[in-house]
């Protein structure tokens, strides 16, 4: 394994309080702060403050897929940051970026060539919800103004994202700043028809004709985009049923309402294609990305537009601004160049090959987990998987015990409620895979 390098001064003397955790339960945090401070990272572990190595499973939140500590990411950011540390995103651009947004173009599905760069999931998401307004709008088609999410979709925490977002929770605390107009399809997770699915469920294609009835319901003239995430990761590895993504398209491409895929956890690789479009072979009029594209190290994100909508902003006098949007860090040249370094890396090592390899290893280990007792489900697709667990004693017990639990004996799970999933690097090796599976099996018993 990899050497860690050692953290500075004694990290478990932190004074926790002043920081405000994001989605964490802070008290409980701050109760027991010290198993859960990581102090260093290499390759596909971590480390902890009290000196434990623990197994990303997670690719830290998706996001590191080539692991930590790269040394070519390394020597990419050094060499960025001595020759051209940041560059003014409005009115001027760089090499670095402009490269970057021809490569992401050519890796995206056919018809799908401009790319705007903001800089996390939930600024791509607004991002591409005002693009669907403007583009509407442009056209003459201002009426176009809803915007269709899905019940237990994940799209960051905008008021946009959060609006067409579907976790109950992310939502009922601000249920009076959301986005005018915005209704959910209906999920596509049946306990009753798909537990314990191998990849995609066979059952459920018709769930897309949800679509159909919110387009009775408020007329197509007044629907500017559906947004979902090819597979609905924050929710769990949620995986789109046989021929579900396709009929969703067919019914947008009929009612003239663009179809946006989230692809901040899918794009750059997870689905073993360079974006889930291709994986399901279904293509979307945008594609919204983050975490991958820069391997987590230097935050970045963006919006991938088909041609002819970046056609309809580019009208009027040449000199004027044609979307009156960007963010003051749109295409940092410090994140482009680690984007390229993780492109580079990602060709280089086939590792679109590789996550189609292990697709297969983390199916078969995880679904072997099925004899154990107290799971309602398991699913795989890419190189993902969850399992849910039975909610007791009470809702979201017994995740959180095995996450505890998994901190001590080496491993770093990811919970929500009562699901757990996973999503390894893609430099993982099989027999790592399976010894995540196997932890994950001893936690599951000792936490029963
Ligand atoms: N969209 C999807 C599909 C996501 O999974 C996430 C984060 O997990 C986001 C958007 C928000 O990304 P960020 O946390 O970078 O704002």
């Amino acid at each position: 394994m990899d050497q860690h390098i050692e953290a500075q001064g004694d990290d478990r003397q932190l004074n926790v309080e002043p920081y405000w955790l994001p989605f964490t339960a802070n008290r409980h945090f701050k109760a027991d702060p010290s198993p859960r401070i990581l102090v260093s990272a290499k390759g596909a572990y971590y480390r902890t403050a009290e000196g434990h190595e623990l197994f990303d499973s997670l690719s830290g939140l998706w996001c590191c897929p080539i692991g930590h500590g790269h040394p070519r990411i390394v020597e990419a950011l050094t060499r960025q940051a001595q020759t051209l540390d940041y560059c003014t995103a409005f009115q001027m651009s760089n090499p670095v970026t402009l490269r970057l947004a021809e490569r992401i173009a050519d890796m995206a599905p056919e018809g799908l060539d401009h790319v705007f760069f903001a800089n996390s999931g939930s600024e791509s998401v607004d991002t591409a919800l005002k693009i669907a307004l403007g583009y509407h709008r442009l056209r003459g088609e201002a009426g176009r103004f809803r915007m269709i999410g899905r019940e237990k979709g994940y799209h960051g925490v905008g008021f946009g994202g959060m609006s067409v977002g579907g976790m109950v929770a992310n939502r009922k605390m601000f249920a009076t700043a959301m986005i005018p107009g915005v209704d959910h399809l209906r999920h596509t997770h049946d306990y009753a028809e798909m537990a314990f699915s191998k990849g995609q469920p066979e059952w459920g294609g018709h769930l897309a004709d949800d679509l159909e009835r919110l387009v009775a319901l408020h007329d197509a003239a007044t629907i500017a985009a559906v947004i979902v995430e090819p597979v609905q990761g924050s929710a769990g590895v949620i995986v789109p049923p046989v021929g579900y993504l396709q009929r969703l398209r067919e019914i947008c491409t009929k009612h003239g309402i663009l179809l946006i895929f989230d692809e901040v956890i899918t794009g750059f690789g997870r689905m073993g294609a360079p974006f889930a479009a291709q994986r399901f072979d279904v293509i979307p009029d945008m594609i919204t990305f983050a975490k991958g594209i820069t391997n987590g190290i230097v935050p970045m994100g963006g919006v991938i537009v088909r041609k002819d909508i970046y056609e309809t902003f580019m009208q009027g006098p040449a000199a004027a601004v044609e979307l009156f949007h960007g963010y003051t860090y749109s295409g940092h040249p410090l994140a482009a160049a680690v984007a390229h370094a993780t492109l580079d890396v990602m060709e280089e090592e086939d590792l679109f090959g590789r996550v189609r390899e292990l697709e297969g290893v983390l199916e078969g280990a995880v679904h072997d987990l099925r004899s154990e007792t107290g799971l309602r489900d398991i699913r795989n697709i890419g190189l993902t998987a969850a399992i849910d667990l039975e909610p007791r004693p009470e809702p979201g017990a017994r995740a959180r015990a095995i996450f505890e639990r998994g901190l001590r004996e080496g491993i770093l799970l990811r919970f929500t409620g009562d699901t757990i999933a996973m999503g390894p690097p893609f430099i993982s090796t099989p027999d790592e895979i399976r010894r995540m599976v196997e932890m994950l099996r001893g936690l599951i018993r000792a936490e029963r």
